[in-house]
């Protein structure tokens, strides 16, 4: 856990304390006392500081990832507005690419399952079916005719 400001404040206090002590300390045995108390709250402020920084660097790294994953969303949400849901004649949904007046612009579907993943792969063609080679979905339909848009 990082430090907190009122956990700062909590340790500087105790510092001041620690070494008002060893300047008052008297005799060998108090002054050595003393000396170990500030060396042993050095020691625990340099591990705090330490885990600090591990944990700052995680974060870091954590909100790097987080804002890659960000953008990558709305480039998806930019791109998934030039598809439309499809249904082929043998009732199988996919995607097709359309125009801004829905009119089919693409030879090719993808992956509805793929697709809601935000993932666009390109359905093959494979007899009278198509196949996504990213899912291994295999999806009923006919040789790709023509695409017309059936708007859902
Ligand atoms: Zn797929």
């Amino acid at each position: 856990m990082l430090t907190t400001l009122p956990n700062l404040l909590n340790s500087k206090n105790q510092l001041k304390a620690l070494l008002e002590t060893a300047l008052k300390a008297e005799g060998e045995i108090d002054r050595s006392a003393a000396s170990d108390a500030v060396y042993d709250w050095i020691d625990q402020l340099h591990q705090q500081l330490t885990s600090d920084h591990l944990a700052f660097s995680r974060l870091q790294l954590e909100n790097e990832e987080l804002e890659v994953e960000l953008a990558d969303t709305r480039d998806w949400e930019v791109e998934e507005k030039n598809y439309t849901l499809h249904r082929l004649k043998t009732g199988s949904y996919v995607y097709c690419r359309v125009t801004p007046t829905h009119n089919a612009i693409s030879d090719y579907y993808l992956c509805a399952t793929c697709f809601m993943n935000k993932v666009k792969s390109i359905l093959q063609p494979v007899h009278k079916a198509f196949e996504c080679h990213v899912c291994n979905s295999s999806i009923q339909g006919l040789p790709l005719p023509k695409p017309t848009i059936e708007m859902l």
